[in-house]
Parts: structure tokens; C-alpha cells; sequence
């Protein structure tokens, strides 16, 4: 059944938004509600579009000041601050990947050496293992800057980020809590608490801040 999200909720949202842009010198940011979302948050940036999209779920406003809401927040919006969505690398492996895998498996049946097959192949799967490494990578360091953003707004950056995981790490597959380490593209929640604990403080605009 589709949910409306009640006013007072989208408007703790909505401030909490626009400090988080302040804070992270974003020009402009669309956040939309969706229900599909359940209670995840994600990036996007669409091509046709000028200003860099966050999508909240709408089971995570039951609370606009929840670890959850706030964490998920920060560290989409970490992610445009740092960039990730309009590098032009991840997209190139991406292509890298699809086109190699196509090429390999096509010359499996062609009249061509029998080493082209397994050597597009394996090409494909180093592309793949690198895009996941990227990725994996991107979401440590989108994890360390949203601690950044909420301690420059005077908030405990690194408790509603850790609670935030603790909360993944409760809902997460087994299976991926073992191989997301390697083949997923978000790591483990485990992994991020860990590099979240080791980390010893952030930098934000050149100034140092600890939480
Ligand atoms: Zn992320």
C-alpha cells in the first residue's frame, strides 16, 4: 500500500538536506521520497539532468532524526561531494567489461585462435573485479567523508554512521558478509565498520575534525 510520508517529516528532511549541501559546497541537490526504496537511500546523476539526484526510502522517514535517515543521508550526498558519479573510469571498465564478455564468448564459435576466447574472458573478468574494487573503495571513502559533513554541522559524525551500519550489518546476507569482500560492489558492512573504527579522524575543506 503506498505510504504518504507526513509533512512534518519531509520537512526535518528537507533541513537536513540543505545544511548536508551547505556543508559538502554543493550547488544544487534533488532529493526525492520514493517508496521503493524501502529504507535505503542511493545517488544518481542522469545525464539529461544538471543537478545531482539523492533517492530516500520512505520507510526511512519514521524518524527524521534517526542514525538510519541521517547516516543514509550524508553518505549519498559524500558521494556526489567526492565525485563518484561523474568520473568517466567505472563507466569505462563498465563498458570494458559488457564488450569483452560479448567478444568472448561470440569468438568461442568463430574460426579464430583457440586462445582469443579464454583471453577476451578472462579480460572481462579483470575489468569486472577492478569496477568492484572501485566501487568498494568509493563507498570507504563516501563512509569516512559523511562523517566529515555531520561533525562540520556539529553532530557526532561517526556514531549515527556507525549506528547506521550496525543496522546494516543486522539485515545483511551471510553469503555476502563472506564474498561481498571480493565480487561486491558495496562492501560488507563489517568491512566498513572496521575501516570506520581504524580511521582516526577526517578532513573536510582542509580542516581536521574528530568525532
Ligand atoms: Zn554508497
Amino acid at each position: 500500500m503506498k505510504r504518504i510520508a507526513p509533512a512534518v517529516e519531509v520537512a526535518g528532511l528537507a533541513d537536513l538536506v540543505v545544511a548536508l549541501r551547505d556543508a559538502a559546497h554543493l550547488p544544487g541537490l534533488l532529493v526525492y521520497v520514493a517508496g521503493e526504496l524501502g529504507d535505503n537511500a542511493t545517488a544518481e546523476a542522469r545525464p539529461c539532468g544538471s543537478a545531482p539526484l539523492v533517492g530516500v526510502g520512505a520507510d526511512l522517514l519514521d524518524d527524521h532524526r534517526s542514525p538510519e535517515l541521517v547516516g543514509s543521508v550524508a553518505h549519498e550526498i559524500a558521494h556526489h561531494a567526492l565525485g563518484h558519479l561523474s568520473g568517466w573510469l567505472v563507466p569505462a571498465l563498465d563498458w570494458l567489461y559488457i564488450w569483452t564478455c560479448v567478444a568472448g564468448i561470440m569468438s568461442a564459435f568463430l574460426p579464430v585462435p583457440g586462445w582469443i576466447s579464454p583471453a577476451l574472458l578472462s579480460l572481462a573478468l579483470a575489468a569486472r573485479l577492478c569496477v568492484s574494487w572501485l566501487r568498494r573503495a568509493a563507498e570507504f571513502a563516501a563512509d569516512r567523508h559523511a562523517v566529515a559533513l555531520l561533525d562540520s554541522l556539529g553532530m557526532p559524525g561517526r556514531q549515527i554512521v556507525t549506528a547506521m551500519l550496525i543496522r546494516d550489518l543486522a539485515v545483511e546476507p551471510i553469503w555476502y558478509a563472506m564474498v561481498g569482500w571480493l565480487a561486491g560492489t558495496h562492501p560488507p558492512a563489517h568491512a566498513r565498520l572496521r575501516r570506520l573504527a581504524d580511521a582516526p579522524s577526517f578532513t573536510l575543506h582542509g580542516l581536521e575534525v574528530t568525532s
